[in-house]
């Protein structure tokens, strides 16, 4: 089992290392990740400047670009054979409901998804990942069951997010839909030292809403959620009635 790990908060982040080492005991990992934090990057691609790899330790090689970079460069160029799976995280932070659409680690995992390579992204919702360690054993646990399995669903990928508890405290797993985020609060509007007047977008509120089965849900309730993710946007509900809008030329 050749697995391909990557991340959105850079390769020194305590998740990718938790990541490595749990993936080290179900295949040969192969690290390649941006080089400095790329969260909420989203699928971004870098078309407008080269990119550039360093490796910084063996079987770690770190990009200067986006999750997406990395896994291209990865898969097309830098690994050498096509890994197996593609796992993403463990990021600093949940990625649950809406989140999904802005996250790199989640991102990266789709970039897997587009090259049909089964894909997991993990993310760790407490806010404090100098704990994520702690969950070595029981990702490995996890993920044994998640990728070791010749079943992986075509053009899918699998989003984790872990419960902001203790290990030893988690309920169970429990396989979720996306709920939904909204964050109030969170554009700054203000003015510079020398009186220019900036915006800054983050911080603020969340607030989050979604039934028993979504994922918030599940999270807040002390279980791991698991919510399988296809790239699919369309929305098959509507294709009849839009096409009654009998649009003409
Ligand atoms: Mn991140």
């Amino acid at each position: 089992m050749r697995i391909l790990v990557t991340n959105d908060d850079g390769y020194l982040a305590q998740g990718i290392r938790t990541l490595a080492e749990a993936a080290s005991r179900l295949g040969t990992v192969h690290v390649v990740a941006p080089d400095r934090e790329q969260s909420a990057t989203s699928h971004s691609l870098t078309l407008h400047y080269p990119l550039r790899v360093r490796e910084v330790e063996p079987g770690v090689q770190v990009v200067d670009g986006t999750p997406t970079d990395c896994v291209v460069l990865a898969v097309g160029e830098l690994l050498p054979e096509r890994p197996n799976v593609v796992l993403s995280g463990v990021n600093h932070g949940a990625n649950l409901g809406d989140d999904i659409l802005y996250s790199g680690t989640v991102a990266a995992a789709m970039e897997a998804t587009v090259l049909g390579i089964p894909a997991v992204a993990i993310s760790y919702t407490g806010r404090d990942p100098e704990r994520i360690p702690e969950w070595t054993e029981l990702l490995t646990t996890l993920l044994r069951q998640l990728i070791l399995r010749d079943d992986f669903p075509a053009d899918t990928l699998l989003s984790v997010n872990l419960p902001a508890v203790d290990p030893a405290d988690v309920r169970g797993v429990r396989v979720t839909r996306l709920g939904r985020r909204a964050y109030v609060g969170s554009l700054t509007r203000a003015r510079d030292p020398s009186g220019r007047e900036y915006f800054w977008i983050g911080g603020g509120e969340s607030q989050w809403w979604g039934g028993p089965d979504s994922d918030f849900r599940a999270v807040h309730a002390g279980y791991i959620s698991v919510t399988p993710l296809h790239l699919d946007l369309t929305n098959y509900s509507l294709l009849e009635g839009i096409a009654r809008w009998d649009l003409k030329l």
